[in-house]
């Protein structure tokens, strides 16, 4: 492992404003808030800080672009080409906006650049193309009448991200939405607010009208709450933890029964069986949990190892992991940057506590790396055991924890025995217990002799506790539209 040093960075900030109906404005009470750089723990600027007065007048933005004007009277194929012009406008900044993620989130220059950029680009190009593709059905009903359905745009749609994937959850947020014919109101998390408001920038050049995206930076109680609770927001769409979606899905119940998606935590089971190329599925372990500074919903936190292989499979993963490369984001060698902030930090280090508390056994990692910023060792725990704390609960860091099973059944029902159900992972070259395997998770994803394969076309989301809905694809466009049927006597 090498601790690189981080220097300073030449990185354009962006907006730092608030984006209502088309121009930047500061919050209505003008306050601001800091965002810091994780890799250095210092602040790289402040940020308007939007509460429920803007939320209000974002809310009027949107609704009055919903009901009337250009984007509502905007053919299907006007609001695809706006999309395919965002995305050929996000492709020409590629350079500056990568740059500008790995510095308010920390994650390495070559993850940005190379996973997070193109995956963004992909997803609203993805959407511009089903813009013109949304169809309802003609239905032979009894009697002399003529039948059909519309599927039309839901309406305001509140939608509020996390802070792992700033740039990709906006498009995964904004894509099908707008496809679709919503507008938005979109809050950015407050650890990571500086790429999405650029992003905005590039929204007004490509032409979307006044009012149909509206971007707010803020904290999550206070403008999130407002979006939850709002009574003119017909849905609202939210990823992040499972503890804030049970408040998200409370605060719509309780105000307007608006429409909820929720895209939230998990735990997610990785089964390494003796039969698997064992190389491959170390990498595959090594790459599904500590990707992304193990900031991932989907991170394959639970490597479960038949027991035939469990000793080789743990003694690799340890030298892997001692291998990787944690330093300055910027660095082009570095495969870890820090983690988001201070909050996160601690949290991590709590959980790796628990871990050595509880017995399990720490192999490698465990402590800070470095002297500055957030930045965190590998750490792999081995010989855990399904009830402890590390093996149960959302660590969201750097942090594995290896579990020894002996048969098929046996790992299946323990890979069940959790209150999620985001994604899961198998690793064999037996394509019948592959496949029992990818029947018997209860997960949204199942991969099979890989991890992390994402593509805006693959739907994405939680059985159980993990969320309700689905992104990406063609179901993501089902949330973000109304059935209508109309029926005709001939
Ligand atoms: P994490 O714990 O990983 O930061 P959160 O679920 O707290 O994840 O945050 C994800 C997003 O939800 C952020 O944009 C945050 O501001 C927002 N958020 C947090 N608390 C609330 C809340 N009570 N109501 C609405 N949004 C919230």
């Amino acid at each position: 492992m090498v601790i690189a040093s981080v220097p300073e960075q030449k990185v354009k900030i962006g907006p730092t404003q608030l984006l209502i109906n088309n121009e930047w404005v500061d919050s209505v009470s003008g306050k601001r808030f800091e965002t810091i750089n994780p890799a250095t723990g210092e602040v790289i600027c402040h940020v308007a800080e939007a509460d429920a007065a803007d939320v209000d007048r974002a809310v009027e933005a949107a609704r009055k672009a919903f009901s009337s004007g250009d984007w509502k009277n905007m053919s299907a194929t006007g609001r695809g080409e706006l999309l395919y012009k965002l995305a050929d406008l996000i492709e020409q900044n590629i350079e500056e906006l990568a740059r500008l993620e790995t510095l308010d989130n920390g994650k390495p220059l070559n993850d940005s650049l190379k996973a997070d950029l193109p995956l963004v680009i992909a997803c609203y190009r993805y959407y511009a193309g089903w813009a013109d593709k949304i169809q309802g059905k003609t239905i032979p009903i009894n009697g002399p009448y003529f039948c059909y359905t519309r599927h039309e745009p839901v309406g305001v749609v509140g939608q509020i991200i996390p802070w792992n994937f700033p740039l990709l959850m906006q498009a995964w947020k904004l894509a099908p939405a707008l496809a679709t014919g919503n507008t938005v109101i979109l809050k950015t998390a407050e650890q990571t607010p500086l790429s999405a408001l650029r992003i905005g920038e590039l929204i007004v050049e490509a032409g979307f009208p006044p009012g149909v995206v509206n971007i707010l930076s803020g904290y999550g109680p206070t403008a999130g709450g407002a979006i939850a609770r709002h009574m003119d927001i017909d849905k609202v769409a939210f990823t992040g933890s499972t503890e804030v979606g049970h408040l998200i899905m409370e605060a719509a119940a309780k105000s307007n029964l608006k429409r909820v998606t929720l895209e939230l935590g998990g735990k997610s089971p990785n089964i390494v069986f003796a039969d698997a190329d064992m190389d491959q599925a170390i990498e595959g372990a090594h790459f599904g949990l500590f990707f992304n500074q193990g900031q991932c919903c989907c991170a394959g936190s639970r490597v479960f190892v038949e027991e035939k292989c469990y000793d080789e499979f743990v003694a690799k993963s340890v030298e892997r992991a001692k291998r990787r490369t944690v330093g300055n984001p910027f660095d082009t060698q570095t495969e870890q940057g820090p983690q988001v902030d201070k909050e996160q930090f601690h949290k991590v280090m709590s959980y790796i506590e628990s871990g050595q508390r509880e017995g399990a056994k720490m192999l490698c990692g465990g402590s800070q790396a470095g002297s500055q910023g957030y930045f965190i060792e590998p750490t792999i725990f081995a010989d855990v055991q399904d009830e402890m704390k590390i093996a149960q609960e959302e660590i969201f860091g750097p942090v594995m924890s290896i579990i020894k099973f002996k048969d098929i059944d046996e790992v299946i029902k323990r890979a069940n025995t959790t209150i999620y159900g985001l994604a899961a992972a198998v690793w064999t070259k037996d394509i019948t217990k592959a496949h029992a395997i990818a029947h018997s998770l209860r997960a949204g994803t199942v991969w099979v002799n890989c991890f992390d394969v994402f593509d805006a076309a693959a739907p994405f989301g939680g059985f159980k506790q993990s969320g309700i809905g689905r992104e990406l694809g063609e179901y993501g466009l089902q949330q973000y539209t109304e059935v209508k049927t109309v029926t005709v006597k001939l």
